[in-house]
């Protein structure tokens, strides 16, 4: 099976509306013609529509950087899934370590977001990774697993194969600090046997797994062409045109 890349990019709490806009319509005309990869943008949740609206018709779609797990009712300040898919969204990022380290997000918690964003029709981009001093440690694989486990306990094989996994070593999010293709290949391998042991060996064959932590247009070409990295979560690099295109064409 061939997995088609997915490069996604993730503005977190960036930018203005008019800033998205002028993203939005930039991506929209650059990419135009790319036909090598999936492209989708994060913006902060308030931007969602009118990114959304400004990138109909285009090869890229939208995904939000949060859900909350409920339908609907007293949740103050929450967005539901159905409200997300309602507004023409079509990706979420799940359990981002900025989510899991600053806000105290369990994988419980990415676990009840994962089946709350499927029955809505979104795709979870679920996120894992271990901090620096994990990594140091020698638990890279251990962390990452049990992370794994709880984000999607309770998932169904056909579900899984509808879901995105993003490798984001913490230590290499936000810092320049990008890991070895190697590294990234090694962790990609452990969680595709991770799949495989639990959902066999076609769910983990076309399971998506991106690689994040500062990806740029300088080490993208080289990090997609491991045969376990499916795509790139991009945060920082997302925020220019020219440099998410660049990632972008590093898909080949
Ligand atoms: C991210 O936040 O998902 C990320 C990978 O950020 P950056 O590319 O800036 O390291």
């Amino acid at each position: 099976m061939t997995r088609r890349i997915f490069i996604a990019g993730n503005w977190k709490m960036n930018l203005t509306l008019s800033a998205s806009l002028e993203l939005a319509e930039g991506l929209k005309q650059k990419t135009a013609n790319v036909t090598a990869a999936d492209v989708a943008v994060c913006p902060p949740s308030v931007y969602l529509q009118p990114v959304a609206a400004a990138l109909r018709n285009s090869n890229i779609k939208v995904g939000a950087q949060n859900v909350y797990f409920e339908k609907n009712g007293a949740f103050t300040g929450e967005i539901s899934a159905e409200m997300l898919k309602d507004i023409g969204v079509t990706y979420v990022i799940l359990g981002h370590s900025e989510r899991r380290n600053i806000l105290g997000e369990s994988s419980e918690t990415v676990n009840r977001k994962t089946h709350a964003a499927l029955a809505a029709g979104l795709i979870p981009i679920v996120c894992v990774g271990e901090l620096l001093k994990e990594r140091e440690a020698g638990v890279t694989e251990e962390v990452v697993r049990r992370q794994f486990d709880g984000s999607f306990s309770g998932i169904s094989a056909e579900d899984m194969t509808k879901c995105v996994i993003a490798y984001e070593p913490v230590w290499a999010i936000g810092t320049g600090k990008v890991a070895t293709p190697e590294q990234a290949e090694e962790v990609h391998a452990a969680i595709r046997k991770m799949i495989a042991a639990k959902y066999g060996k076609d769910a983990a064959e076309a399971v998506r797994i991106q690689y994040g932590g500062s990806v740029n247009d300088k080490n993208a070409e080289e990090i997609l062409a491991k045969p376990n990295v499916d795509g790139a979560l991009v945060g920082g690099a997302s925020l220019k045109v020219d440099s998410f295109l660049g990632i972008i064409n590093g898909a080949k």
